[in-house]
């Protein structure tokens, strides 16, 4: 009978490491994503502190992200009593879904569709057929609960850093610069290694895991 409350807290990018929210945070909506966690060793960490005094160099003011993650579906919003019946739904789909290792090495500039986010990213350059099925079996959950289903095309990346606005424009003169951190790079190019073995779901303050099956397993 009453509308719902809003929470008077105001959008703070900092509190969720630069993801946006397009809608207004209300006391009972969560917001999710499906994602494959990116641990990152230590020849990672030093790259991303080069890249970003690079960009710096070129009055591109970058944050790196507190953790790094490669998406496998946009970000949504969940009523609350939802989040059982969805996550269920996620474990069943995954539930053949194999293990598989996937590779990332070119950086590239993405921005997030209202263009208030701009994303320094590494995409994918092997793994793209095993994340397809991913999103294909994440989609099917998606759109049982009439909710925004992946990019058709998408870009499979891990993001390493962002910046408010639409800087699109100004990384695009820096960006064969900061490629050529990545390729000339202490012993040959480097190459992001990504170990999936997991799905993870946030939801609001929580992190469901879906486990991926070994390979020999069949
Ligand atoms: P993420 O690191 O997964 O949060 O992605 C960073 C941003 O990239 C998000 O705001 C996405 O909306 C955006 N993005 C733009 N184009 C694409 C694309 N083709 N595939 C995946 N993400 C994209």
């Amino acid at each position: 009978m009453f509308p719902e409350e809003v929470d008077s807290q105001t959008e703070d990018s900092a509190l969720h490491g630069g993801r946006v929210r397009s809608f207004k945070h209300e006391r009972g909506n969560w917001a999710t994503y499906v994602y494959l966690p990116y641990h990152p060793e230590e020849e990672f960490r030093e790259l991303l502190e080069e890249l970003l005094s690079a960009a710096r160099a070129h009055g591109v003011l970058l944050t790196p992200q507190e953790e790094f993650h490669l998406s496998v579906s946009q970000t949504v919003v969940l009523r609350h009593h939802w989040i059982q019946p969805f996550t269920q739904s996620l474990r069943a789909g995954l539930l053949h879904c194999k293990r598989f290792v996937c590779s990332a090495g070119r950086l590239r500039v993405y921005c997030n569709a209202e263009r208030t986010r701009t994303f320094l990213g590494m995409e994918v350059c092997t793994g793209h057929a095993q994340l397809l099925e991913l999103v294909q079996a994440v989609d099917r959950t998606m759109t049982e609960f009439r909710l925004d289903t992946f990019y058709k095309d998408p870009s499979f990346h891990v993001s390493l850093a962002w910046c408010v606005g639409d800087v699109t424009e100004q990384m695009k003169e820096c960006i064969q610069e900061l490629q050529s951190l990545v390729d000339d790079h202490e012993e040959g190019p480097f190459l992001l290694r990504l170990d999936c073995t997991e799905l993870r779901c946030r939801t609001g303050n929580k992190t469901f895991r879906f486990p991926l099956e070994p390979e020999h397993l069949t």
